[in-house]
């Protein structure tokens, strides 16, 4: 089967040149192994910081090692008890076509009611994202406004749209007039920042008429710093994400005279350390999806040899919501 390998480390920006695709034998199972088969793979933000030889909140990924990352696929062959072929698994096989597992770390999905996919996606780890940050940290209440930035994109689409499940005002942050339509009119934000825009100023002042209640912070950098500005007393700040800077150097905050100010709180936070809530996060999330009151975009690269250029493009906001890649038959 075929795999993608972190074949350099990257200067600055990644390149297409840090990855190689190659094949592999299908290995022998072993006692308590199962064989999967891959259907999606979930690109994520995260993968970048890994591919650094720095040790940031986690080790770096290793060279010439299958690329980290989510998958879901079908069990196509198993010495483990307690699964059997055929079974549907969300696990972390990586960048490859197939790949082994003690089955640990695998999760039984139902696909009755939610698309395979979803689980990657807003009933996976990025809805999880946004539900712990929305719910743990912003601790948004009914009537309070809400601001998401990247709000087209994976974990911000469900921030948004949890939040206006709890009778919030929910403002979005997005690139690009196409990304901003889809926010306000299929997720049902109440407005959409364009920061591409140059009146991107203005269309923050005319969208947050009484402030600031909580911010759930993907990007950094210019804009966020601009948010904060506008933040009422005792705000909250979810921090999630600073994706404007994984390749670049640091990312200053220079408003930082306002968290006193306006006495903010400011918390950042990793999703895989709070592996006790997801049970309630998904569950949550699940319902949601399951009844249409959740919605999501996908963009789907086409194959595995498609990926690193997916990968390269979702740092640069080329993708229009969660970003998967479909592996062929
Ligand atoms: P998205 O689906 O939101 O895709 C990333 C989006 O970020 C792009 O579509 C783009 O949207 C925006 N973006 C990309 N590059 C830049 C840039 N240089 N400047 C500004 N915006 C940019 O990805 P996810 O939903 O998976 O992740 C969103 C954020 O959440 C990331 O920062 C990620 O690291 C973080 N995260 C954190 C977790 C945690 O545990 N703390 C867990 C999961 C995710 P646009 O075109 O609108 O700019």
């Amino acid at each position: 089967f075929r795999r993608i390998v972190l074949a350099s480390r990257p200067q600055q920006q990644a390149t297409l040149d840090n990855f190689r695709l190659e094949t592999v034998a299908v290995p022998e199972l072993g006692e308590g192994q199962v064989l999967i088969k891959n259907h999606f793979l979930s690109l994520d933000p995260y993968m970048r910081v890994r591919m650094n030889a720095e040790k940031g909140y986690a080790d770096p990924q290793a060279l010439n090692e299958t690329m980290i990352g989510g998958t879901v696929g079908t069990i196509v062959a198993s010495k483990n008890p307690r699964y059997a072929v055929g079974e549907q698994v969300i696990g972390m096989l990586g960048w490859a076509e197939m790949g082994v597992s003690d089955g640990l770390l695998l999760r039984k999905l139902d696909t009755t009611h939610i698309p395979l996919s979803a689980y990657l996606g807003a009933v996976g780890m990025p809805g999880m994202t946004a539900w712990y940050g929305l719910t743990q940290i912003m601790q948004a209440n009914e009537g309070e406004t809400v601001l998401v930035s990247a709000a087209s994109g994976a974990v911000g689409s469900v921030v948004g749209q949890l939040a206006k499940l709890r009778g919030c005002r929910a403002i979005g942050i997005a690139g690009g007039p196409e990304k901003c339509q889809y926010v306000r009119e299929e997720l049902g934000f109440d407005a959409c920042i364009d920061y591409k825009a140059n009146d991107w100023q203005e269309q923050l002042l005319a969208a947050t008429p009484t402030g600031i209640d909580a911010i759930f912070e993907n990007v950094g950098g210019e804009v966020f710093d601009a948010c904060l500005l506008r933040m009422n007393p005792f705000g909250r700040i979810a921090l999630c994400g600073m994706i404007a800077g994984y390749e670049s150097a640091e990312l200053p905050i220079k408003n930082a005279r306002v968290l006193l100010t306006q006495r903010l709180s400011v918390r950042g936070f990793i999703i895989s350390e709070h592996m006790d809530l997801w049970p309630q996060g998904l569950k949550e999330l699940g319902s949601y999806v399951a009844s249409g009151k959740i919605k999501f975009k996908e963009s789907i690269a086409p194959d595995l040899a498609a990926a690193p250029e997916a990968f390269l493009g979702l740092l640069k906001g080329k993708n229009f919501g969660k970003q998967l890649v479909r592996l062929l038959d």
